[in-house]
């Protein structure tokens, strides 16, 4: 949605951004990440204040930020975006592209306009009081509602982060329409870092230290919409995030495809450490689910009775659980054409502790190709 609108939209900001700014070297639209770092340097200069830089230095990148996006996709077709700057986020009535000029404090959900990408440009966003109205997503920090698109970005080293004050609840991002993330960071939420009732599209950035007790600590995808798939990583990182069920990504009844990125070192306390898989289907076509935890069973995998799919460049590997360190099975379908599960470790007591790589306690698993290394850990051979 958001793609389509900007072919023309784009080659126009282009053209009015050379007529303008045309003396301004770093504007080479075919130069990958140029202009970005050339505003940088001149911010950091003695003498030129972040006021200056803002006002004489138009704020131009591609909407992926670095510039540097290698997604299939996106690869051959960085573009240079100009972006206006914003103090408040009341002051975005209508879609184009917008980057803060400050860190900013909320006290209430923002419904974001449709087809509004936002550049974070280092800077915070956080919410300081929780809702009463009791609305879905009334308690996030972006709400992105049905029929609308919103893209987040950031064009800085040290990113900035979407994020709730201590001690106040909610999600980082409440997705009923269309989320693309190319960069930024979601962190520190009291509840799922994104809650995705529909199609959210993840190409680089941060989903870390978010915390729930009960499903999704990082993202938690819902049976809502018509998409092939509610959830395509592409890239980024799921890290340090906690839930009962599916520390990093939990998933019911519907579809997830991840192609890249890492989902790491997330916990549960219940089961499903990296990847809580209930009724619906996970097609993992690259990328690695490691050193993920959780107490009982599934540390990198919990396929509750979904189905699971790993083929070549996959790997799980690092992680732990009582039962099924790489993966637990209760029962569905997992079937393996590729990719490695290696250094996974079952380590409860040692009466129940099973399945270093893979327990499977009922159903298909099915193996055509790849490695279940032994250098995965279990005691004995029996699990609960
Ligand atoms: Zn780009
Ligand atoms: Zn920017």
């Amino acid at each position: 949605m958001i793609r389509k609108k900007r072919m023309s939209k784009g080659i126009a900001k282009i053209l009015s951004g050379l007529l303008v700014f045309g003396m301004v070297a770093g504007l080479v639209p075919t130069v990958p990440g140029g202009t970005v770092h050339a505003k940088a340097e001149g911010e950091s200069e003695p003498g030129v204040t972040a006021e200056q830089s803002e006002e004489n230095v138009p704020h131009t990148h591609c909407e992926c930020g670095t510039g540097e996006l290698s997604a299939e996709s996106h690869t051959n077709h960085h573009t240079t975006q100009t972006w206006t700057g914003i103090d408040d986020l009341s002051k975005i009535t209508k879609s184009g592209e917008y980057y803060l000029t400050k860190d900013i404090t909320i006290n209430s959900v923002w419904d974001c306009p449709s087809g509004v990408e936002l550049c974070l440009n280092g800077h915070s966003i956080t919410r300081n009081t929780e809702a009463i109205d009791g609305s879905f997503g009334g308690n996030a920090v972006i709400r992105i509602n049905e029929n609308t698109s919103f893209a987040l970005t950031d064009c800085q080293k040290t990113v900035g982060t979407i994020t709730h004050a201590k001690g106040v609840s909610g999600e980082g991002v409440y997705n009923a329409g269309f989320f693309i993330m190319y960069n930024g960071k979601i962190s520190g939420n009291n509840s799922s870092g994104v809650n995705a009732q529909s199609l959210f599209e993840m190409y680089d950035g941060m989903i870390c230290n978010n915390k729930t007790s009960d499903l999704g600590g990082g993202v938690y995808v819902s049976d809502s919409g018509g998409y092939k798939y509610n959830f395509e990583m592409y890239g980024g990182e799921i890290s340090d995030n906690e839930a009962k069920y599916g520390a990093g990504v939990f998933i019911q009844g519907t579809k997830v495809a991840m192609t890249g990125g890492t989902i790491y070192n997330n916990k549960s306390t219940y089961s499903g450490g990296g990847v809580y898989n209930g009724s619906g289907t996970f097609t993992m076509s690259g990328g690695e689910i490691s050193n993920n935890t959780t107490i009982n069973w599934g540390g990198g995998v919990y396929n509750e009775s979904g189905t699971f799919t790993m083929s070549d460049g996959t790997t799980i590997s690092g992680n732990k659980a009582m039962c099924g360190g790489g993966v637990y099975k209760e029962s569905g379908t997992f079937t393996m054409s590729g990719g490695t599960i290696t250094g996974n470790t079952a380590a409860g007591s040692a009466a129940n502790a099973s399945g270093g790589g893979v327990y499977n306690k009922a159903d298909a698993f099915t193996m055509s190709g790849g490695f279940v290394y032994s250098i995965n850990h279990a005691g004995y051979f029996q699990c609960f």
